[in-house]
């Protein structure tokens, strides 16, 4: 392994990118596979469309990205899972016309999720298509700046990998694939495809300002303990972070010091409610990806301290280049 001082484990889409664009090209085609399977005119749809997702986020504690008839994250924090949302209420409905796109969905696909799927993955790939990258402003600088600082940055996202790969290319910033045997020792790599939505025991989570949040997550877990992390960032609570919070919550030795959350125009109150002092809680909210060498900086800070009240042996001890 290369002996980086600090390791970073970082969500992809949210955190590294704005994902409006992705978001508003998925609506789209959304509006018109909808105008299609149901014959409405696609103004008309998008109009029941809005009026759906009005109607979803009045109750967002009931709807989301569902797996197995259990959330995985719920519609207020999870852009992504806003279209999975309106299919769920759409299937749910018992009124006309929100019954009949539901419907019509399912004369022609074999369920809700498989046409929402498809609806999702056909429209990035088509996005990714379309642009070099979509990269935050100050991205690539930021990442030169964690290498620089001996930062070792491991991408895992639900993402395909070459999407990570192919737009820091554009900037001449080398990732690879954590899954293969010889992308130990580079600073900079990605799991893709990373499987945090799926649940092992869905009643294992924690309760967090109204919300039950599932902390039993085995393939995103699997990839932790492997990592050890001393900090890990995303912008889903639920799908990026309850799992390594439940870890540190159980003393898990794997667990990260430091879990932060990037805070975007659409998070909630319920996840900014969730930062403080104690296991369970957030410690860094952070409000662009510009912002990560300062509140690093502080988590290394802490985790010398801690370090230094708890030495390792000697052959472990380094000094911090941050
Ligand atoms: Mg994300």
């Amino acid at each position: 392994m290369a002996s980086a001082e600090y390791h970073l484990v970082t969500d992809f889409d949210g955190v590294w990118t704005d994902p409006t664009r992705e978001f508003h090209a998925i609506m789209e085609t959304l509006g018109r596979e909808l105008a299609r399977l149901s014959g409405r005119p696609e103004a008309e749809v998008l109009s029941l469309l809005q009026k759906v997702q009005d109607r979803v986020f009045k109750q967002p504690e009931k709807f989301g990205w569902r797996i197995h008839d259990h959330l995985t994250s719920y519609v207020d924090e999870d852009y992504f899972a806003i279209p999975a949302a309106l299919g769920q209420f759409m299937e749910q409905s018992q009124e006309a016309p929100f019954a009949e796109l539901g419907q019509a969905v399912l004369g022609e696909n074999p369920s809700m999720t498989a046409f929402m799927d498809e609806v999702y993955h056909g429209t990035c790939r088509r996005f990714r298509k379309t642009v070099d990258h979509d990269l935050a402003h100050g991205a690539e600088h930021v990442l030169r700046w964690l290498l620089r600082h001996q930062v070792r940055v491991t991408f895992v996202t639900n993402a395909p990998p070459e999407k990570i790969i192919d737009w820091f290319a554009h900037h001449d910033l080398p990732v690879l694939d954590a899954r293969q045997e010889d992308a130990d020792e580079v600073g900079l790599r990605v799991y893709g495809r990373a499987g945090k939505q799926w649940l092992g025991d869905p009643d294992l989570g924690l309760e967090l300002n109204g919300r039950f949040v599932r902390t039993d997550r085995p393939q995103y877990r699997e990839i932790l303990e492997r990592e050890c992390p001393d900090m890990v960032i995303g912008d889903v609570l639920s799908l990026d972070l309850a799992q390594p919070l439940g870890m540190r919550v159980a003393g898990h030795p794997a667990a990260p010091q430091d879990v932060a959350i990037i805070r975007k125009p659409y998070t909630p109150a319920w996840v900014l409610q969730s930062l403080g002092p104690e296991a369970h809680n957030v410690d860094f909210q952070v409000h662009h990806v510009t912002s990560l060498p300062r509140i690093l900086t502080e988590s290394y800070r802490r985790l010398q301290a801690s370090r230094d009240s708890h030495p390792a042996p000697p052959q472990q001890a380094a000094g911090g280049p941050l």
